[in-house]
């Protein structure tokens, strides 16, 4: 049988039989077929986790790709839809998605299983209303209220195959988009209310912020404008600093690195400002250079903190810090990380900027923006980005930041991110998770969808 690997190349595996049913009835024909075995469904295999691993019977439902606009704000999507053609599809009929994340090559079934999201709103999860479910004895079934939405909207592959599902939409709108460098997290923090879709990057190394500040916008701007944006940024970001990290940064010495990285978080401080279509704003070919990312997600009362520690502990594996402060130290002492974080030293020098998101609550029960400790609290996502292969430095780091998060801030990890610890690690920020299982287990009794894989 054929290795199937992710888009990261940091998960390979072989299933035992591999489906790509042309119907419905097809995927029904290959559960009843299989009955009994384990069953993963696979999207466009854009996760890093092993989440889409199987070694059971794997379905890729990208034939059942269909958009029906059902009213000016409801779309049913066939499960193998991909992002870009569901935007394609509801941008001919003046509409969008309430919310993206940054690239578009994703399946439906497979964004809203993980909580894909973007910055400023609520994840994709939040906004599915309806999902049309196959079991594994070969049924179907329609999950459309109560705690069983609430488990589907971000349903980890769990609850069976999905066929298609509802998903709230919007008029297509315009964003506008500054960008400021700036120093001071405080400063960034300041202005969300007047840039609710804004997300920031913090430069290692320079320790400064470069911000996307972005809100929607009635007004048109200039068409020119635009499309020049489009360009440079297309040129320049996606292309040009992508490649030279890639085929110049990475060869260089670590302190050469870092030296470039403190030159980019000084000199970095122009780019174009635009009012553009959301898609053209909000999203980025961020696909183009193979790379793997984890992201780890903070309360947002909590941001400012969580972030100072993850510079202290970014400077102390990249040999630059001999140290955490004391008042790092306690509470990494209290929680049991104190010798963890100590062994990291010099170990690490982290090579591409750490990206900040906020993400608005969700009414779901695992998505990793549901309702932690204080219910409605918005989230920060953080991502930690690394263009090397993965290997034993990388995964003892991110292990160890991954800990700090989860156990300082009852943080959480993304499902379909790099995942570097357990699920029962994982699950126990999440309140509302041994309920999600009973769910889960009322859906498919036999737990041929239950994978402990990530
Ligand atoms: C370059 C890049 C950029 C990204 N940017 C973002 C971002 O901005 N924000 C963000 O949140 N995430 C982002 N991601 C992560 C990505 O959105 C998620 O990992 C998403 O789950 C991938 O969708 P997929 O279609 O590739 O699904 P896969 O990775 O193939 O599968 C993901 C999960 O969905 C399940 N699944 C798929 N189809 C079905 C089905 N029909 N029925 C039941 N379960 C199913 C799979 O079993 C698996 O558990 C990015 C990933 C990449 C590679």
């Amino acid at each position: 049988m054929r290795r199937v690997r992710n888009f990261g190349r940091n998960v390979a595996f072989v299933p035992d039989a591999h489906y790509r049913p042309g119907s419905v009835a097809e995927v029904l024909e290959c559960l009843r077929r299989h009955g009994g075995a384990k069953v993963r469904c696979i999207g466009a295999g854009h996760s890093w986790s092993r989440i889409l691993a199987t070694d059971g019977v794997l379905l890729d439902l990208g034939a059942l790709d269909g958009v029906a606009i059902e009213s000016g704000s409801l779309a049913r999507v066939g499960a193998g839809c991909t992002l870009k053609r569901l935007l394609n599809v509801l941008g001919r009929d003046g509409l969008t998605l309430p919310s993206l994340g940054a690239i578009t090559k994703q399946t439906i079934a497979g964004a809203v299983s993980t909580g894909t999201h973007g910055s400023g709103s609520h994840s994709l999860s939040h906004f599915v209303e309806e999902l049309r479910v196959a079991h594994a004895a070969g049924g179907e079934e329609i999950i459309a209220g109560g705690a069983g939405l609430a488990a589907a909207r971000c349903g980890l592959g769990a609850l069976g195959v999905i066929l298609d599902l509802a998903v709230r939409v919007v008029p297509r709108y315009r964003v506008e988009e500054r960008f400021e460098n700036i120093e001071r997290l405080g400063d960034v923090l300041r202005d969300k209310a007047a840039w609710p879709l804004q997300q920031f990057a913090l430069v290692p190394w320079s320790w400064r912020y470069l911000v996307w500040r972005r809100r929607r916008t009635l007004a048109r701007g200039s068409r020119i404008g635009a499309w020049l944006a489009r360009l440079y940024l297309a040129v320049f970001n996606d292309v040009l600093l992508h490649w030279l990290l890639k085929h110049v940064l990475l060869r260089l010495s670590d302190a050469r690195m870092r030296a470039f990285y403190g030159m980019l978080g000084r000199w970095m401080r122009w780019s174009p400002p635009r009012i553009d279509d959301s898609v053209r704003v909000l999203t980025l070919r961020h696909d183009l250079f193979r790379h793997v990312e984890m992201e780890l997600f903070v309360p947002g009362s909590r941001i400012e903190e969580a972030a100072g520690a993850l510079r202290e502990i970014v400077e102390l594996a990249g040999g630059t810090r001999k140290q955490c402060s004391d008042a790092l130290r306690r509470s990494l002492a209290a929680a049991g990380l104190e010798e963890e974080v100590a062994d990291l030293r010099g170990t690490w020098t982290q090579h591409y900027p750490l990206f900040f998101r906020r993400v608005l609550a969700d009414d779901a029960l695992v998505s990793m923006a549901a309702d932690g400790e204080r219910a409605g609290d918005d989230w920060y996502s953080i991502s930690f980005f690394t263009y090397r292969q993965v290997e034993v430095r990388f995964a003892r780091f991110a292990r160890t930041v991954a800990r700090c998060i989860l156990l300082l801030y009852r943080g959480r990890l993304h499902w379909g991110k790099y995942f570097p610890v357990t699920m029962a690690e994982a699950a126990l920020s999440y309140p509302r998770f041994d309920e999600f299982k009973r769910i889960a287990e009322a859906y498919d009794p036999a737990r041929a969808f239950w994978s402990e894989n990530l």
